[in-house]
């Protein structure tokens, strides 16, 4: 056989998306708009203004504020390079090297979460000249190569706040928990548990950790691989740990509340008394610790129910000295990010899912002069708000009153070449198969009266 012959024979390839990434089809989009609405109109109320900042930044941007020792900077980024060697390089996970070698303007990376690109626009556009607080918030795809699994994308989709400038008072803290906790409440989340904690600040918490490695090397050989790395690299991590083996380790470490500094202490109780006075229920959880380098004191997360192992839906804190980190003058800073595509998993499970998408009205017309009365009465109703179907393509009754079933339509609307010379067209509601004739404005007039299904 000839190349060419065996070419021919080749089975076009078959595309599918990307693992960890997915398509979010109709009617499941609905519920995403849904909820994305309800996000612009409770932020809207408590002051927030939306912010929209790129998907790719500098690398550095993520690596300086993130930390680039952090599994999200270290593994998870998908980053490219301006030149090809330092791509190969990403490729073969020598990310640390290239760091140091490459002019930190020539690589970029997809963003894994939005907090670092908000405090760099925060700088950019000079907003501390603005009021202070700045409240911004934002929403969009991130990027992260985790292992996927129900609830773990590696395209997923935050929904996320930051509060920016001014001080650091409590009542800004429960302000932005506040925020979060009543757009849930207006989605009606179900068995939504706000965890709280204050992690300390650069004054008490290396102290705490250090005390926290030093007890855990105690306890070295009864833990983990994972955990025992910790001990190094990140010890606040093995608090995160939920090997079954090891919660009765954990449980007897010291805890940081113990060993915050008064400063800390008193933001923390007045954080407290604060969320108490909007009448927001808290649980403490003293092993609360954040994945991410910059946060200090404040942290929190609520989980939501019908999520499994995965049943984060947000995650928060205060991460004063963010901005300076990034070359800006020192800014108080705290916010959250919501996890969307968890958000929308836990609504799906507990029915609040919308119903697939019907038709208000579909169109059965049938002959010439029918079809032009049929694109005259599209126009008015869809004017009005109502969902119209319009078949391009005539059909007869039968098939078509079949279509607008299978379409969950309302009604019909059936247009003949008789309906239209005699100006009575003929309405049929589907549910209960009756049927009545009605003159145009008549007909125009009883479905405005109804409400649209498709609203
Ligand atoms: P983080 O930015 O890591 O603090 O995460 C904030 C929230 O984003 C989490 O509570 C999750 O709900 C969500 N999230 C983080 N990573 C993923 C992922 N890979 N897939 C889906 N949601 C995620």
């Amino acid at each position: 056989m000839s190349e060419g012959a065996a070419k021919k024979e080749e089975k076009p390839r078959k595309f599918q998306a990307i693992r960890g990434t997915r398509d979010l089809l109709p009617p499941e989009t609905a519920l995403w708009n849904r909820v994305e609405q309800t996000a612009h109109t409770v932020f809207g109320t408590f002051g927030f203004g939306e912010i929209r900042v790129p998907i790719f930044e500098s690398t550095d941007l993520f690596a300086r504020s993130i930390g680039a020792e952090t599994d999200v900077v270290s593994k998870e980024m998908y980053t490219f390079g301006g030149f090809a060697e330092f791509s190969a390089k990403v490729r073969e996970g020598r990310m640390e090297g290239m760091l140091s070698e490459m002019p930190p303007e020539e690589m970029i990376s997809l963003r894994p979460e939005a907090t670092a690109s908000v405090c760099r626009a925060y700088i950019e556009h000079n907003m501390q000249q603005l009021p202070q607080p700045v409240k911004l918030y934002y929403m969009g795809p991130m990027f992260r190569r985790e292992r996927p699994q129900k609830g773990r994308y590696r395209q997923f989709y935050q929904i996320g706040a930051e509060m920016l400038g001014g001080t650091d008072a409590p009542a800004i803290d429960a302000e932005v928990i506040e925020t979060v906790m009543t757009f849930f409440d207006r989605l009606e989340l179900q068995g939504v548990q706000l965890d709280i904690n204050s992690i300390g600040d650069r004054n008490c918490r290396p102290k705490y950790v250090e005390l926290l490695r030093a007890e855990l090397l105690k306890v070295k050989d009864k833990l983990g691989p994972d955990s025992q790395r910790r001990i190094e690299t990140n010890p606040l991590r093995v608090l995160d740990s939920k090997l079954e083996s090891e919660q009765g380790i954990i449980a007897a470490l010291p805890r940081i509340a113990d060993h915050l500094c008064e400063e800390c202490a008193a933001h923390y109780a007045a954080v407290k008394h604060q969320l108490e006075m909007r009448g927001v229920i808290y649980r403490e959880n003293w092993r609360l610790v954040r994945g991410l380098d910059y946060y200090m004191r404040t942290t929190f997360e609520i989980t939501a129910q019908g999520l499994g192992s995965q049943n984060a839906v947000c995650g928060g804190g205060r991460y004063d000295g963010l901005v300076e980190l990034l070359g800006g003058p020192p800014t108080k800073g705290i916010g959250f990010a919501i996890g969307e595509d968890r958000l929308i998993l836990s609504l799906q499970e507990s029915g609040k899912a919308p119903a697939p998408q019907g038709r208000d009205v579909y169109i059965a017309w049938m002959g010439e002069k029918a079809h032009a009365t049929a694109i005259r009465a599209a126009k008015d109703l869809r004017a009005a708000g109502f969902s119209v179907e319009l078949p391009p393509i005539e059909q007869k009754f039968g098939k078509a009153l079949g279509q607008a079933d299978k379409l969950n339509a309302r009604y019909a609307l059936i247009l003949g070449d008789n309906e239209v010379s005699e100006g009575l067209w003929t309405l049929k509601t589907l549910a209960d198969g009756s049927q009545q004739k009605l003159t145009e404005p008549d007909l125009l007039q009883f479905l405005r009266e109804q409400k649209p299904v498709s609203s």
